[in-house]
């Protein structure tokens, strides 16, 4: 059995915390839908503080933003948007289009078509997500959507310049500095100066997250990409500083990020929440980590590995570090997660920041129905179908007529008659 070293907070709290999240959102995107720019100006205005004459960035200032970010940072942001370009044009390549003839001249096929336009948004309320840009906006350009409309929220009043240069670089068609429930329902509904797009992608905290939730079904979204959460997976080989460390690299993202140990060693559990308590008062970022760790820090001690797999699956945390002697176990082991990260030589950090596989990853147990962004979110597998020869048709337009007759349909019948008729000398039946 399972036995918690340390629990988070009861669930209640959560789920009331997420029914007001949930009201506050559904007011904004109705007042955006009635006001449009008008709304939006308001909202920005009300969170960020923020309201340019235009919240689209013309070609000149991109240019002028760009000038301005020094070129290591430029040459960094290339070299992960090669990575992660490199990774999307694998996953690209291994979509094959189909067609397979299943009966003499009947020809059945599908194709992956990238939608039209999407919406990438790129989170900065408590940071610049730099790489959120090379995650929405490369993958999207790999897929082949021909237009991306990029937000990013001003960061304490300031222009973004590393993110704008990231957004530029990945190849965004327009660029809009606006953030928060306001970015993404203006692009989902559309207003008088920002063109709707049919699908949303991108992270954020628990108003985007929770925008884009309400939104699907009148467009298309990735995936929930809400809070970032962490799990461990630690036997008692594992660097208990190293645990720690990567514990709080996530803990950081902000107080609603859960972070998880899960672990077969007792020692090990206690070492690492003497090290992450000796760690938080000194991290620059504390404000976030420590409520994080005090509310949704969770150290969990099982019996056996097996144990430990199993109980990480029901959490179906967005990310995995697997730091046990045997990592690639959790290959076969386990099925509910948005990444895995095997052995120390990886972490959270690189999936994040450079290594090239997506950090747009599902939270809040979307990893039991659903991978992270990737090429294939913004293609839609359509299919077509053809029939050249005439006893075909004329077969399948006789079992049509008995099949649709079954389901009462008598308008779906004929169209299979007529062709069984025409193409196989039967008498119409009506
Ligand atoms: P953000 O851009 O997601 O949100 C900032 C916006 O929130 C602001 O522009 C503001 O308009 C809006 N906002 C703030 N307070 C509000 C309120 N009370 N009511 C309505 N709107 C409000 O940036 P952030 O806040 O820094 O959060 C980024 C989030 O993205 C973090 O939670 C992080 O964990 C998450 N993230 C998730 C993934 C993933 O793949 N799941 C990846 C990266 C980041």
């Amino acid at each position: 059995m399972p036995r918690f070293l340390k629990s988070p907070v009861p669930a209640a709290q959560v789920t009331a915390a997420r029914a007001d999240v949930a009201d506050r959102v559904r007011a904004i995107l109705d007042d955006i839908r009635e006001r449009g720019d008008e709304a939006v100006r308001q909202y920005s205005e009300k969170f960020d503080n923020w309201s340019p004459g235009s919240f689209r960035l013309s070609a000149g200032e991109i240019e002028r933003i760009v000038a301005g970010v020094p070129e290591t940072v430029l040459d960094d942001i290339r070299f992960v948007q090669q990575q992660v370009r490199t990774f999307a044009q694998a996953q690209r390549d291994s979509l094959l289009d189909v067609e397979i003839e299943t009966l003499p001249g009947v020809r059945l096929g599908h194709r992956h078509v990238p939608v039209s336009a999407a919406g990438a948004y790129v989170p900065g309320g408590r940071y610049p997500l730099t790489a959120s840009a090379h995650m929405t906006i490369v993958t999207a350009k790999v897929a082949g959507v021909p237009r991306v409309a990029a937000c990013t929220p001003p960061i304490r009043g300031e222009i973004p310049a590393a993110t704008v240069a990231a957004m530029h670089l990945a190849g965004a068609d327009e660029i809009y500095l606006l953030g928060g429930v306001q970015a993404v329902a203006a692009l989902a509904v559309g207003t008088e100066t920002i063109g709707s797009v049919p699908m949303l992608a991108g992270p954020g905290n628990a108003y985007v997250a929770e925008a884009k939730r309400q939104l699907f079904g009148e467009v298309g979204i990735d995936l929930f990409a809400g809070p970032t959460e962490i799990l461990v997976i630690a036997d008692e080989h594992a660097d208990p500083f190293v645990v720690a460390v990567d514990l709080l690299s996530q803990a950081e993202h902000g107080p609603d990020s859960p972070a998880v140990l899960v672990t077969t060693s007792e020692e090990l559990g206690r070492e690492v929440e003497r090290h992450v308590e000796r760690l938080l008062p000194g991290m620059p970022t504390k404000d976030f980590a420590e409520p994080a760790w005090r509310d949704h820090g969770e150290i969990v001690v099982t019996d056996t590995l097996d144990e430990a797999f199993a109980l990480a699956d029901t959490y179906a945390s967005e990310h995995v570090e697997v730091l046990t002697e045997n990592p690639r176990q959790a290959l076969t082991k386990m099925r509910d997660y948005g990444a895995l990260f095997l052995g120390e030589g990886t972490c959270v950090s690189y999936g994040d920041k450079v290594i090239g596989t997506n950090h747009v990853l599902p939270t809040r147990g979307a990893a039991r129905y659903t991978g992270g962004l990737w090429v294939g979110k913004y293609l839609k597998t359509v299919t077509h179908q053809e029939v050249t020869d005439t006893a075909s048709s004329a077969l399948l337009g006789e079992v049509c007529g008995r099949a649709a007759r079954v389901e009462l349909f008598e308008g779906h019948a004929r169209s299979g008659d007529v062709r069984a008729a025409k193409y196989g000398g039967k008498a119409l039946p009506w």
